[in-house]
């Protein structure tokens, strides 16, 4: 039997809601707004006109993979950062709430100084640098990624968000020393693969499933990445800048060690909405 847009959206939410999901409102509308290719306002503006049956099996068919487990967020290819709409693919995660802690803290700081080098390593989907970049207009950004996938999404969110003029996206490798020709930042942001590679297996399925797995894996501890950036990429620092780090749960006061090893001070721990310790960043102490 034909259905009208709002009874089908109607419906949607009725099916999430009896499967658990959380959401349900929000992943209704996005799923049948892009099952049947409108945007939410023509949603409503269309809600009492027939969906055909082609687009009916089209949100049908989304609605049985999200209940699969595939996140809402790939199965429409976008999510939103910082208020930026995001271009996304399986090759990048998805950028998180608690991610929005660490873009705030650089944003704040790099308000403040004014003009200045800002280096997204790591970058994924680009959320963090592409934050910085659209909220600090003296900053210029580069967004560090060693996969070519998530360099092709970097690259469509720097245009879908009309920031070609001040960010750049860069193959680099974090657990490489960098080269020489990248020049110095005042502030470098990062949210590594941080999850203890025995552990990746007992994350959730709608993770471990479809997030990408090099964007996880942070050896054997969850530690490496947090190692290596603080001691082969501080020289890309200007003496007094600042490095960024988001860190997995129980990681802060590792990552906190690991940095003042490494010569920063003025180290800091940041709580994310849940009250967990989220970010910690230092100032790289200028040579005596
Ligand atoms: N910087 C990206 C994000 O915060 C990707 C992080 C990653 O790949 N570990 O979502």
């Amino acid at each position: 039997m034909a259905t009208t847009y709002n009874n089908l959206y109607l419906d949607i939410r009725q099916q999430l809601r009896q499967s658990g999901v959380e959401a349900a409102t929000l992943e209704a509308r996005e799923l049948v707004c892009f099952g049947v290719g409108k945007s939410r306002a023509e949603l409503q503006r269309d809600g009492g006109l027939y969906a055909s049956p082609e687009l009916e099996r089209q949100v049908r068919e989304l609605v049985e993979r999200r209940l699969a487990g595939e996140p809402v967020a790939y199965l429409i290819g976008e999510w939103e950062f910082y208020g930026l709409p995001l271009d996304l693919s399986n090759d990048v995660l998805i950028p998180r709430p608690d991610t929005e802690v660490l873009a705030e803290q650089a944003i704040e700081y790099c308000g403040e100084i004014g003009e200045c080098r800002v280096l997204d390593l790591c970058a994924g989907s680009g959320c963090i640098g592409l934050a910085i970049g659209a909220q600090v207009p003296l900053a210029r950004v580069t967004l560090g990624e060693i996969s070519d996938a998530a360099l092709k999404i970097c690259r469509q969110n720097i245009r879908r968000n009309g920031l070609s003029g001040r960010v750049v996206p860069l193959r680099m490798d974090a657990m490489e020393k960098p080269d020489k020709s990248l020049g110095e930042f005042q502030c470098v942001v990062c949210n590594p693969p941080y999850i203890p590679r025995g552990d990746i297996d007992s994350l959730d399925s709608s993770v471990k499933d479809y997030e990408p797995r090099l964007a996880l894996d942070g050896g054997e501890d969850g530690l490496d990445f947090y190692r290596s950036i603080s001691e082969r990429w501080r020289d890309c620092l200007t003496p007094g800048g600042r490095l960024y780090f988001e860190v997995g749960i129980g990681q802060a006061d590792e990552v906190l060690r690991i940095m003042r090893g490494q010569g920063f001070g003025d180290l800091q721990i940041v709580k994310d909405l849940h009250e967990i310790p989220r970010v910690v960043f230092g100032t790289l102490c200028a040579e005596i």
